[in-house]
């Protein structure tokens, strides 16, 4: 893609260029980072400690739909806590009734008891007002906590470590289910943790109860993490029974940590650097919600010291680190007014910037292009590299796919089928269907809890 933009000269247009081909991604590079990804999944399988963790979720069997009862959730996701829940039907139906709460910068980096408090005093406002929890029976609860946990059962684990701007003192090495179970108990709460699951485990088990050939749950939002079945005969690591299927999370989203194949630009290492996981996650930075504006921004300012953009003054706002949001991207690129209107409002109104040129919104437009596009492309790969490790290439396979990236990123999904394409060929794609699996993991946590609880 070549950005030529009538305002500008044409030594300013080639320095824009230089900026936006930095997030270019080719064909082969995209066929190479699949290739190292399927060698980095094997070897996550074959032992532990692998970048890519490849961990077991002790949940195995598919879902037949026919599954039924009454169960709870909790989702604490990235941006929100959710309470749910759950009704289960039969016939792949169900009800739901949720409450959001949100959870304060301060608690996602405060000791990880106040953490449990909260998420518990937010259990029992919700059964106070839905007039539940009085039975003597204990209401049985599915816990979707979305990082990285090495499970050694379907309701036990340990936290390996925080991702998604999330640090709590005390919680690192410890089973978060015995955390939040021992702050149930303190504040009389009938409740029991069944299970313990990941966001992507849930999002594959929800939408594969309507849908039971789904083969893979994705996250993209404001982190980025995948799920898929796989056959425990190739789990070397696996001491248990290995004649089963079983949903593995992957925590792809740590890839590539040692930087061989992702296209890192400067302005991602800046990021990078200046985020609390430094080194860590690099795949997911390059793909989730909560880094794309960061690296537009970091972009932008690059092109306001080369005095190209804004006439080279930047503001207080966009100064500021994580100031630039990822959302605002998704409304620049569908801004399609004469003036980019939309655009001028986000950088003048929001950003500061005490006025803008045609020029410069054009060129804001085409960096944020460029990431977004960038970002898509990359998230191909990880589909591509299961479907060639699970040797699926050709068949039907549905993804289920949930987060607000994926849900509301202008031509996020066209702009993956368009990379899937290039990787295995336009044949295979086309058995491939994204489908959007909007909250799944409230379901999906109920579902698994239902499952835990009949054992
Ligand atoms: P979570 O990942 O916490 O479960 P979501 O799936 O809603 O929650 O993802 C939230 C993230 O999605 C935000 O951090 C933000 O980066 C991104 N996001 C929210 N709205 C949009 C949008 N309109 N376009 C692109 N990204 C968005
Ligand atoms: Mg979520």
């Amino acid at each position: 893609m070549v950005v030529s933009i009538p305002n500008l000269t044409p030594v300013q247009n080639a320095s824009v260029n230089t900026v936006v081909e930095r997030f270019n991604v080719s064909t082969d590079r995209l066929k190479k980072i699949t290739e190292q990804f399927v060698i980095e999944m094997r070897k996550g399988l074959d032992h532990q400690g692998a970048t890519i963790a490849m961990i077991p979720s002790f949940v195995s069997g598919r879902c037949t739909g026919e599954e039924k009862g009454t169960f709870m959730a909790l989702d604490l996701g990235g941006t929100n806590l959710r309470v749910c829940q759950v009704n289960l039907l039969g016939g792949g139906e169900h009800t739901i009734r949720q409450q959001k709460y949100v959870v304060s910068e301060e608690l996602k980096v405060g000791p990880m008891r106040n953490l449990c408090d909260f998420i518990a005093d937010c259990v029992d406002s919700f059964l106070t007002e839905n007039g539940l929890g009085d039975s003597n029976e204990p209401i049985q609860l599915g816990y979707t906590f979305s990082f990285p946990i090495l499970q050694t059962s379907i309701n036990r684990g340990v936290l390996k470590q925080w991702t998604k701007g999330f640090n709590c003192t005390g919680a690192v090495g410890k089973d978060p289910t015995i955390l939040l179970q021992d702050s149930f108990r303190r504040k009389n709460i009938n409740v029991n943790i069944a299970a313990i699951v990941n966001d992507t485990v849930g999002t594959l088990m929800a939408y594969a109860y309507k849908h039971p050939n789904t083969t893979m749950g994705v996250i993209m939002g404001t982190g980025f993490n995948a799920s898929y079945y796989e056959d425990m005969n190739n789990v070397k690591k696996w001491t248990g029974d290995k004649n089963q299927e079983m949903v593995i999370n992957m925590e792809c989203g740590a890839f590539d940590c040692e930087r061989r194949v992702l296209p890192m630009t400067v302005y991602d290492n800046k990021m990078d650097r200046e985020s609390i996981n430094v080194h860590q996650q690099l795949h997911e930075k390059m793909v989730a919600g909560m880094y794309l504006g960061e690296i537009t921004r970091n972009a932008l300012l690059d092109l306001v010291d080369q005095q190209i953009l804004f006439g080279g003054d930047s503001s207080k706002e966009l100064n500021k680190n994580w100031s630039f949001e990822t959302a605002y991207m998704s409304t620049i690129e569908v801004d399609e007014t004469s003036d980019l209107s939309d655009t001028g409002h986000i950088l003048e109104s929001v950003m500061n910037i005490p006025s803008t040129t045609l020029a410069d919104r054009q060129i804001v437009k085409a960096v944020c292009h460029a990431v977004g596009l960038r970002a898509a492309r990359i998230a191909a790969c990880h589909i591509a590299g299961v479907l060639t490790h699970t040797n699926k290439l050709g068949e039907e396979s549905i993804i289920a796919i949930d987060g607000s990236l994926f849900e509301f990123y202008p031509n996020f999904e066209k702009n993956m089928s368009q990379a899937l394409s290039e990787i295995i060929g336009e044949e295979s794609r086309s058995k491939v269907k994204f489908d959007l699996a909007r909250d799944g993991s409230g379901l999906g946590a109920a579902i698994i809890a239902m499952i835990a609880s009949k054992h």
